[in-house]
């Protein structure tokens, strides 16, 4: 499942209205794309730095998975997603090599990517996340 390279790096935030403006000014560039997505209970705001974009995660239900990580860990990196060629194979080939999958095959994220997570009780506490077009 070798990646190519570091597709974004997820970070949680309590209000996109808020962080917007603190990321412009930090990476210099734009935000370029808002979007929500309705089975994950997020909204999220892309910033592009070289090939590797930051997007940043409101949640729009306490309920959800950042709305969780919110109240236990409060605002903060959340995921790192690594681009591949093919997320449903990669996910595959992280099962087979004893990896805990959220996600047994890929679906529908943000910006028309098809997306997996890898569980962090086998990826050293990070929670990884597969990517591909
Ligand atoms: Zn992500």
């Amino acid at each position: 499942m070798k990646p190519t390279h570091i597709e974004h790096l997820g970070i949680a935030v309590k209000s996109l209205e808020e962080s917007i403006p603190y990321y412009e000014n930090l990476l210099g560039t734009k935000c370029y794309n808002i979007e929500e997505v309705k089975d994950q209970r997020v909204k999220t705001a892309f910033f592009l730095v070289g090939e590797t974009k930051i997007e940043l995660l409101e949640s729009t239900d306490p309920e959800g998975p950042i709305g969780k990580f919110l109240e236990k860990k409060g605002e903060g990196i959340h995921h790192i997603a690594f681009a591949v060629a093919d997320a449903t194979v990669a996910l595959a080939d992280a099962e087979s090599q004893g990896l805990v999958l959220i996600d047994k095959v890929s679906r529908r994220g943000a910006e028309g990517m098809n997306i997996g997570f890898l569980h962090p009780k086998s990826t050293h506490g990070v929670l990884v996340e597969l990517c591909s077009k």
